[in-house]
């Protein structure tokens, strides 16, 4: 190769639009692959992403990080340290890996397709290394938990959970289908690369990168480290993209699509990351309480970012920031209690110095939570754990595809699901938002069944708990069980005491 200095060579090789002369605009970007939105082709060749890098560069970054990681995996694969890791940490990872590494996988699928269908040559530059930092991804955080295959079985769902129908699984497909499996180019920029990496995962891997640390946990820290800084990198492509759409009048349709993909990224946030950080990391080495990350990552800093470039609060914030307070704790409540549906060990998370701490986090949470615990709590000592198993199954939202709960304070209760009426079905929503991103396009969204929809049309037999394990593919090995064996509900109680 010539050895020209990179200035007189990278415009030129990063970013080279030209005009059709055989062939249609529309044939080489069909409107379903890459929605223009309307926006001219030239207005897209505007595009221009904030850090560059070569293809030289990026293949050293990506080999020095790799030799790190591994070599980091390698050093503590021989040592005893995973045998004392605290068993809820145990499980926060093992959640993330089933519910994340084939994710990983298919988010090079929505990277390939900017990297084919961007409208602009240097986003499609960007989205090439997109492709490839994901296939890393998928790979890294498959073989990772591989290696921890002796301590559990349940690490083979890092690469078993998307294929199978557990209710989990079936929520995270729904998710990253709309996402960025079977989006278009350009909306995919705004909702996987602008809303969920730049606002969420970039976030949740900071967060869970010095939770691992503090844990001991160095393999899974120095993982998450390395992945971050490669979504750092990718995400760019949300700011430009959204840019575009706001110079050209647009404004409308980004915040459409930035408002139904900031709700279902929280929804799946609450979920994996709410659970992870408020009930199963050990409290001494909880950093900040999921409320307080959200408020300080999510609410201060994304959404001060993303109203500099013109953009509104979503139409739900009030909505959003009620949920704060009880959201995540209702579903920790609901995960723990159907814990056979899952494939990882719910860390019940409630001894009562852990109580205190959520007492003293969230004010109020002894009053509506803490009550359901109590009667838990006794039915384990008196040894009728049976009392505290599902024999039933929960309503489950037709988009979050996650059951769907209720505050307990009586004043902000909302009982009965939203639901509505669409082409001679009925769906079921658990929120004002999750109804109305299905309105916004009901046929992206109708015809899907729910685990429960399926259950009700017998696809699921026998139509009992254990016909439904099997129908998710839990076997006995790795179906979730209380991560202590209950210890939690024997320890040394200044709660009971202090309440006599
Ligand atoms: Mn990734
Ligand atoms: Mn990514």
């Amino acid at each position: 190769m010539p050895k020209l200095e990179r200035s007189e060579w990278y415009d030129l090789a990063r970013d080279m639009n030209w005009h059709f002369k055989y062939v249609k605009e529309e044939e080489v970007f069909p409107e379903e692959l890459s929605n223009s939105y309307g926006i001219p082709t030239e207005a897209w060749w505007t595009w221009d992403e904030p850090y560059k890098v070569t293809y030289r560069e990026y293949v050293r970054n990506q080999s020095v990080k790799d030799t790190s990681v591994y070599s980091v995996k390698a050093a503590i694969a021989r040592s005893e340290l995973f045998k004392h890791v605290d068993p809820g940490w145990k499980s926060a990872i093992i959640a993330h890996y089933g519910a994340i590494a084939i994710p990983e996988y298919l988010a090079s699928i929505g990277e390939a397709r900017m990297a084919r269908f961007g409208r602009a040559a240097a986003w499609r530059n960007m989205a090439l290394y997109g492709t490839l930092d994901e296939t890393r991804h998928g790979q890294i955080q498959v073989f990772f938990p591989y290696g921890l295959l002796e301590h559990t079985p349940q690490f083979d769902w890092a690469l078993k959970t998307f294929h199978t129908n557990e209710w989990g699984a079936i929520a995270a497909r729904h998710l990253f289908d709309d996402m960025f499996t079977a989006n278009d180019a350009v909306s995919t920029a705004i909702q996987l690369t602008f809303v969920f990496e730049t606002g969420f995962t970039n976030l949740q891997f900071l967060g869970m990168a010095a939770d691992a640390m503090h844990v001991g946990d160095v393999e899974f820290g120095a993982l998450i480290s390395s992945i971050q800084t490669d979504e750092a990198r990718h995400a760019q492509q949300g700011e430009p993209t959204l840019k575009i759409f706001l110079q050209h009048g647009k404004k409308e349709e980004v915040q459409r699509l930035i408002d139904i993909m900031f709700w279902r990224s929280w929804r799946i946030f609450a979920l994996l990351t709410g659970l992870s950080m408020d009930y199963y990391t050990p409290m001494e080495y909880r950093s900040m309480s999921f409320k307080e990350f959200m408020e300080e990552w999510i609410i201060k800093q994304f959404m001060d970012q993303f109203r500099d470039f013109g953009t509104d609060f979503p139409w739900y914030w009030d909505i959003f920031l009620d949920e704060l307070d009880w959201y995540h704790h209702a579903i920790h409540l609901g995960v723990w209690f159907w814990r056979p549906t899952v494939w990882w060990n719910p860390d019940a998370g409630v001894s009562p110095e852990e109580r205190e701490w959520l007492e003293a986090k969230y004010p109020g949470w002894n009053d509506n939570f803490g009550v359901w615990w109590d009667t838990i709590t006794e039915n384990v000592r008196r040894g009728e754990i049976e009392k505290t198993l599902p024999q039933t199954f929960p309503v489950v939202c037709n988009i979050c595809q996650i059951p769907i709960v209720t505050p307990a304070d009586p004043k902000k209760r909302h009982v009965a699901p939203y639901t509505l009426d669409y082409e001679g079905r009925r769906y079921q929503f658990c929120s004002e938002p999750c109804k109305w991103i299905f309105e916004t396009n009901p046929a992206r969204y109708a015809g899907h069944m729910s685990i429960i929809d399926r259950f009700l049309a017998g696809h699921i037999q026998p139509p009992t708990v254990e016909g439904a394990l099997a129908y998710m593919g839990l076997t006995p090995d790795v179906m979730g069980k209380d991560a202590t064996d209950y210890a939690w509900a024997f320890e040394q109680d200044g709660a009971e005491s202090a309440a006599a």
